[in-house]
Parts: structure tokens; C-alpha cells; sequence
């Protein structure tokens, strides 16, 4: 219940503007969010690589209100691209439809999906669809199918196995050759959409994920659950697929040290790393994701009362508080 109040939470200006003034809350972000600008996006970027992750490059934001907004989030893209391509970063970007105005102006956010489709081709840098919630999930698809017909070869796309429909999407995306994250979803999804007890979610999971290691172009495995992880693993060992042609994909911030383990058992893994100022709907739902993490949230939007909430540790990049 917590969490679904939380995930609506996400979407709500007023949350957003008391969230922005926390300082307790600004020390948290920094755990999940890299930085305000491209160049502290890059920045991190080229740290983590220096350990031997790859990286998917997110600049926050959804649901613009504008086609001026969308425009200017399609141009942090574009000079994103171009940078990536210039420092020869092991990194691909990762791109919201909302953000580049899918709910306002379908056309045009059809159209800046081509182009960055098309400049992310020529700069040989893969790009991923992410998935948002229900109401845009098979316009999501679409519009990878669009621009893989167009000819714009690595654009990639998630999808959630939380969803009824997702067996079909995996089938219908890897038919295209298509290379899919499964992730599990981070909406509140409504009970005839959706599983929502997390046992079913985790079972669809790795029934999704091992139709991909047989079927899949490189699949990418987006979870922090060690438990499908280990699933993963051995599937892959069992039928023979070489750890070089799938990935494992896990969020900036989250379980670092199983992060480096990885990379150091000889794994392939992927940071989704996102930048930006328009933070706070991302932030939110990574906060959803942990029970541990709801109290204190709540707590850290409170007004002070006799004590100084913003007192509280600030963690930091490389060593969590929780
Ligand atoms: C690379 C990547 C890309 C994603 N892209 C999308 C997308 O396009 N669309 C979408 O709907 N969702 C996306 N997600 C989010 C995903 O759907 C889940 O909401 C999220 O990953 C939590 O699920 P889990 O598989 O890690 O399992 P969980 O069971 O939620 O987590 C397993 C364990 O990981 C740790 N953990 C997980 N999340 C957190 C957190 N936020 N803070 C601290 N610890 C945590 C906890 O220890 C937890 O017990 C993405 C996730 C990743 C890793």
C-alpha cells in the first residue's frame, strides 16, 4: 500500500517541489542520480568504466508539458550521443517516449526518435526504449518496430515482466532481432495488467529471461535480485550461451558491491546511469523499490519540528547508508 501511494507519489508537483527543497533528501539523490549536467554524467561515466562496467546513459525526465520540452530534452540527447562517441565511452543512452513528448505530440516524438535512432546508428551507440507505465507500452513497441524498419539497426527496448503481456512483446520484439532488457517494472500497475505479488513477478521473470538466453539477441538482464542472477547464470551455463553475448544490467547506486562482483567473476554488466535536474519521478520510484528506504523518505519531506531531520548522514557514492 506504502509503495503504490509512493509510485503516485512520483507524479505529483507538489511532492516534487517539497522533495527539491530537502536538503536531507538532495544528500539521497546523489546516491542515485549522477550529477545535474552532461558533463557530470560523463564524469562518473568514465569512472565506472575505468572498472569494467559498460553504462546506459539516462537523462531524467518524462511527461514533458511541451513540444519546446521536448525539443530541448532531444538536444541533450543528441550533443550526449556525440560526446559518447567522442571519449569512446563503453556507453549507450537510454531514452523515456514521454520525455520527448509521446502524451502531447505522438508525430513529433516519432520523429525525434528517428533522428536520435539514426545519429546513435551512425555513432555506433546502442540505444534503449524504456519502459513506462501501461498506457504507453504497445506505442513503445511500436515505435521500435517503426525505427528498426527505417533501418536504424541497435535501438533496443525494455520490457517488464510484470505485465500480462510481455511473453507476447519478447516474442513479438526478438522475431525483429531486437535486443530486450527485462527488467520487472517500477509502475503501479492495476491486477488485470499486471502481476503484483513479487513471487509471480520473479517467476515470469525467469521464464522471459530464459526464452531470451535461447532465442534472444544479446539479452539484457536488468534486475538487482541475486536469486535470479544465480538463475541466470546457470541457465546460460547449462545450454551453452557464452557470457559475451548477454549482459546484466543494474541501476547507479544500487548494490555496488555485487556490481564489482560481477564484473570481476568475468560477467558483462551495464550501469543505467542518469543525470539531470528533473530527477524526482525517477528517484521516487527507486525509493518504492526498497521498504527500507519508505520511512525515511517520508520523514525527510516532514516539516522540521525540534530537531534538524537534515542532520542525518549523508551517504555517498561509494559507500552507501543503506
Ligand atoms: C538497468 C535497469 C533498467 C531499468 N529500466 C526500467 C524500465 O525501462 N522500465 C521500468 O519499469 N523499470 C525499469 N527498471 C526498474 C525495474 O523494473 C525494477 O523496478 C527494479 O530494478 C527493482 O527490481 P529488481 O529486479 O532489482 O528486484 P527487487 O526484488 O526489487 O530487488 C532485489 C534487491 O535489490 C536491492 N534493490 C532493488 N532496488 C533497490 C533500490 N532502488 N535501492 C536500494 N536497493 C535496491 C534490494 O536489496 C532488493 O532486495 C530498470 C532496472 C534496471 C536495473
Amino acid at each position: 500500500m506504502l509503495r503504490w501511494t509512493l509510485l503516485r507519489a512520483a507524479n505529483s508537483d507538489r511532492m516534487a517541489g517539497l522533495a527539491r527543497d530537502s536538503a536531507t533528501v538532495g544528500r539521497v539523490v546523489a546516491r542515485y542520480i549522477a550529477g545535474e549536467t552532461i558533463d557530470d554524467g560523463l564524469a562518473v561515466a568514465t569512472a565506472l568504466a575505468a572498472e569494467g562496467m559498460d553504462l546506459t546513459i539516462d537523462h531524467v525526465g518524462e511527461l514533458v508539458d511541451s513540444v519546446e520540452h521536448a525539443e530541448l530534452a532531444a538536444d541533450v540527447y543528441r550533443r550526449l550521443l556525440a560526446d559518447v562517441q567522442a571519449r569512446s565511452l563503453p556507453a549507450g543512452v537510454s531514452v523515456k517516449p514521454t520525455q520527448l513528448g509521446l502524451h502531447i505530440d505522438h508525430e513529433g516524438c516519432a520523429r525525434l526518435i528517428e533522428d536520435l535512432a539514426e545519429r546513435a546508428t551512425a555513432a555506433g551507440v546502442h540505444l534503449t526504449l524504456d519502459m513506462e507505465d501501461h498506457t504507453v507500452t504497445e506505442t513503445t513497441v511500436r515505435l521500435v518496430e517503426q525505427v528498426r524498419a527505417a533501418g536504424a539497426a541497435n535501438v533496443g527496448c525494455a520490457l517488464q515482466s510484470y505485465l500480462h503481456r510481455t511473453p507476447e512483446d519478447v516474442r513479438r520484439l526478438t522475431r525483429l532481432g531486437v535486443s530486450i532488457r527485462l527488467c520487472k517494472g517500477a509502475y503501479a500497475e492495476p491486477a488485470h495488467l499486471a502481476h503484483q505479488r513479487p513471487v509471480e513477478v520473479a517467476r515470469a521473470y525467469l521464464d522471459d529471461a530464459r526464452y531470451l538466453l535461447r532465442e534472444g539477441t544479446e539479452p539484457r538482464f536488468a534486475t538487482h535480485d541475486h536469486r535470479l542472477i544465480a538463475a541466470i547464470k546457470r541457465e546460460a551455463a547449462v545450454i551453452g550461451r557464452d557470457r559475451g553475448t548477454y549482459e546484466f544490467q543494474m541501476l547507479y547506486g544500487v548494490r555496488p558491491q555485487m556490481q564489482r562482483a560481477l564484473v570481476a567473476d568475468g560477467y558483462r554488466l551495464r550501469i543505467y546511469l542518469p543525470f539531470g535536474t528533473q530527477w524526482y519521478p525517477y528517484f521516487t520510484r527507486r525509493i518504492a523499490e526498497r521498504p527500507a528506504n519508505l520511512l525515511f523518505f517520508l520523514r525527510s519531506l516532514a516539516p522540521r519540528r525540534g530537531r534538524d531531520r537534515d542532520a542525518l548522514p549523508a551517504p555517498t557514492a561509494s559507500k552507501p547508508s543503506w
